[in-house]
């Protein structure tokens, strides 16, 4: 597929610039004097109507991020974001924080790297301080196969116009002072780096979102679980949910690990699997990693939080699992990785584990698409790394509902892909039944 050009791409500014400037300097000292009284709610605590033009089902990154750019770049503000918790308790508000384009398949760098650039300017767009932080993200090599693989990947990453640097012994060591770079198992040859890579505050990022999508007019109706999908004609027509059926002209589902279970009330199979992806955070500690730092010779990445923990995880647990919590034997896979990559991480104790049940596809590629059924949308296939794609994928997911086409960038994201034999490989990153 050739690149899109600049004007296949829509512009991604704000048709109306909702922001009401809430949080500045100026209001912050007003408060800081008037002993903060004055703050209100981020976001409307929404009742639900008896319909809406657009009905998303999923209170996570996606779905809110979808619904804030409906509203604020489409013009579609008859929308509602149903949550069957409080938002941004999924995935949203359980990940590790990184964000990058460092992918294998071109469109799919492309994508990530229109991600990074909305990143960019995020905190500008939402008037939210999401701790945007571009570190740089560090992939370690060792051996010589993984070093020619890895800089073929480099090099498709500068030809789809993403940002990428070699790193040498001598470079790596410099930049990360505790990395064990001749530990006996796997000795460290080199490492690749996307400067633009880094992490942003996860749960900022559904309250930025929330915030934006709610001053312009959208309804967020949290503790609002969705039971069933009302079809009639062959095509979509309202949510049976825990508060009454709500109509709808359009029902996005934007569930991420839950995508196979929503699809299913309207007897359409994902090839998805769900599975528990487990993450770490130590005790705080002064200054010791101030990249993203990924293990080439296992599965195990790891940054310092602001407050000092040391955020780490790594590969998904291998059985299929509603449950949000992990296996033991993930820990010490984890654990051992960290080890042999920076010895130091020996002497810290762990402060916190979770986990969060993520939509791993067959090709380890996302699903932004319609499904077959009218009126009905679905954003999911994340993977390992949806995070990241929050911006990009609620812009496209949004430019899907609105303009009722895909956006170029997510054309190769259609769920029909699976059926025609043109699924999109993104090596390793889909679940174990495939190239993991
Ligand atoms: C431990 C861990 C580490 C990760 N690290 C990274 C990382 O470093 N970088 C990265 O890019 N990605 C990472 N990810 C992946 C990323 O977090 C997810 O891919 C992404 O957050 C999924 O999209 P979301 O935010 O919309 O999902 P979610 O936040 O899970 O949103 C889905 C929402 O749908 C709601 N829902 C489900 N069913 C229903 C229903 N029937 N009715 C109403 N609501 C419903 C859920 O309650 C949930 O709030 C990580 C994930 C985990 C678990």
């Amino acid at each position: 597929m050739s690149p899109p050009s600049a004007s296949d791409v829509p512009s991604t500014r704000s048709q109306r610039h909702r922001s009401s400037g809430r949080y500045s300097a100026l209001r912050l000292l007003r408060e800081a004097l008037t002993g903060h009284r004055g703050w209100r709610p981020a976001w409307r605590k929404a009742e639900p109507r008896k319909e809406y033009q657009v009905v998303i089902v999923g209170g996570g990154g996606h779905g809110l991020a979808t619904a804030y750019y409906l509203a604020n770049h489409f013009g579609i503000t008859d929308v509602a974001v149903l949550e069957k918790g409080p938002i941004g308790l999924g995935n949203v508000g359980r990940n590790t924080t990184i964000i990058r384009s460092t992918y294998y398949r071109p469109e799919n760098i492309r994508f990530y790297d229109f991600s990074l650039g909305l990143w960019e300017g995020l905190e500008q767009e939402l008037n939210f301080n999401a701790m945007v932080s571009q570190r740089g993200v560090v992939y370690t090599w060792h051996n010589d196969g993984q070093r020619d693989h890895m800089i073929r990947r480099a090099n498709d990453m500068r030809l789809a116009g993403a940002d990428c640097v070699e790193l040498d012994r001598a470079a790596l060591k410099k930049l990360i002072p505790p990395i064990a770079l001749d530990s006996g198992r796997f000795p460290v040859l080199g490492a690749f780096m996307q400067p633009r890579g880094g992490t942003v505050r996860h749960d900022a990022v559904a309250w930025g979102y929330a915030r934006g999508a709610s001053e312009a007019g959208v309804d967020i109706i949290e503790h609002c679980e969705v039971t069933g999908l009302r079809q009639a004609g062959g095509r979509v027509t309202g949510v049976e949910t825990t508060r009454g059926f709500i109509g709808a002209g359009t029902v996005c589902l934007a569930v991420a690990g839950h995508s196979s279970h929503l699809a299913g009330m309207a007897d359409i199979r994902l090839p998805i699997e769900t599975h528990a992806l487990q993450a770490f955070v130590s005790e705080s500690i002064k200054p010791f990693l101030d990249v993203v730092l990924m293990f080439g010779a296992g599965h195990f990445y790891i940054s310092q939080s602001d407050k000092g923990g040391m955020v780490f995880g790594g590969a998904i647990d291998a059985h299929n699992t509603y449950a949000q919590r992990g296996t033991q034997w993930i820990a010490q896979e984890v654990a051992a990785e960290g080890v042999a990559l920076l010895p130091d991480l020996a002497r810290l104790r762990i402060l916190r584990q979770w986990s969060g049940v993520m939509d791993m596809t067959m090709d380890g590629s996302p699903i932004i698409s319609k499904l077959p059924l009218e009126g009905l949308v679905m954003n999911g296939g994340w993977c390992y790394g949806g995070f990241k794609a929050i911006p990009a994928g609620g812009y496209t997911t949004a430019h899907l509902i609105a303009r009722g086409v895909s956006h170029p960038l997510t054309a190769h994201m259609d769920l029909a892909r699976f059926a025609e034999g043109r699924t999109v490989d993104e090596i390793g990153t889909g679940p174990f039944p495939w190239a993991h």
